[in-house]
């Protein structure tokens, strides 16, 4: 581990940093915008890679939204996009499912926790679901219930169910994980879409989809195959739809845990922290993962134009 250059400011750095790569993937919440709140620069700072000819890809743990709802607030912050180049947790998920898992064809089946930007692009693979957000699914457990669970009532656990994907699920509740719980323990995949502990909002932090699974990996004392960053599910998924040279791209990020360190476990030629999200500067350059370079924040790339 060697210490990051820091490079707001630098000039010559930034330049001889930004030459080095064709391709750079953005962490979108905490690097372009927080929450709402687009950040000042970013617009233009995207403007400046594609002038040079930089081929920008959006990279989100978000599994709440599908890649049309990110193409639809990226344009509403004045950020032109295109639906091939994003790549949610709620996608990455789905491909896997669709693509990579060989599930017989009476298993197919997915249980959902999570929101309608999961059920959106499992919609789109063709993968059927249930749960997610069927109302039927947001009530208490009755007492006939636990009976029902325990004789395996094919009414409440659903036989052809072979996948549960745990992503944020602003309705989570009992009955929600006590199906999962079930459904893994007859022999269900478990998946995470991604495993962030926590959420930023507001200014401060509330609980994220990692949270979600937290319970269920108690119970089961098995943890999910998770498929937002850091997992190179999501790099290959990328890579599969564009084919590019690792060494000659460079993935930024505010969360060295996550982005980081999908950057590094995926061999890019580089990593760029942003302190405008998550990690400190301490953890970028004291932490046991650390970028090759750091900004105070995107925009400081906009001192090249100067
Ligand atoms: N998960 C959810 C549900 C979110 O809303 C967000 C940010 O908005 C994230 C994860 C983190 O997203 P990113 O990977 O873009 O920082
Ligand atoms: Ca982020």
């Amino acid at each position: 581990t060697t210490t990051p250059l820091y490079l707001t400011g630098n000039k010559a750095g930034l330049r001889e940093f930004l030459d080095k790569f064709d391709v750079f993937l953005f962490d979108c919440d905490g690097v372009l915008w927080s929450g709402d709140h687009c950040f000042p620069g970013t617009v233009e700072t995207l403007e400046l890679l594609r002038k040079n000819g930089k081929q920008v890809v959006f990279v989100t743990n978000n599994s709440t939204k599908s890649r049309a709802d990110y193409r639809k607030k990226l344009e509403g912050l004045g950020i032109p996009s295109n639906v091939e180049e994003i790549f949610s947790s709620s996608y990455s998920s789905s491909i896997y499912i669709s693509r990579i898992l060989q599930l017989p064809s009476n298993k197919r089946k997915v249980y959902v926790i999570g929101e309608s930007g999961i059920e959106q692009e499992l919609r789109t693979e063709n993968v059927p679901f249930i749960g997610g957000t069927d109302p039927a699914y947001r009530r208490d457990v009755e007492p006939e219930d636990y009976k029902r669970i325990a004789a395996g009532d094919p009414t409440l656990l659903d036989p052809e169910v072979g996948v549960v994907l745990v992503g944020l699920d602003f309705h989570l509740n009992y009955l929600k994980l006590a199906l999962a719980y079930h459904y893994v323990k007859r022999g269900a995949i478990f998946l995470a879409t991604n495993i962030d502990s926590t959420l930023p909002n507001s200014g401060t932090l509330f609980p994220g989809a990692g949270s979600m699974s937290a319970p269920l990996i108690m119970m089961l004392g098995q943890d999910p195959v998770a498929l937002g960053k850091p997992s190179q599910a999501m790099m290959d998924a990328i890579e599969g739809k564009f084919k590019f040279d690792r060494s000659r791209a460079c993935m930024v990020g505010d969360r060295a845990n996550t982005d980081i360190r999908f950057g590094l476990e995926g061999n890019l030629g580089g990593t760029l922290g942003v302190l405008t999200g998550v990690s400190s500067k301490e953890d970028f350059v004291d932490g046991p993962v650390r970028p090759l370079a750091y900004l105070d924040k995107l925009s400081d790339l906009l001192a090249l134009e100067q």
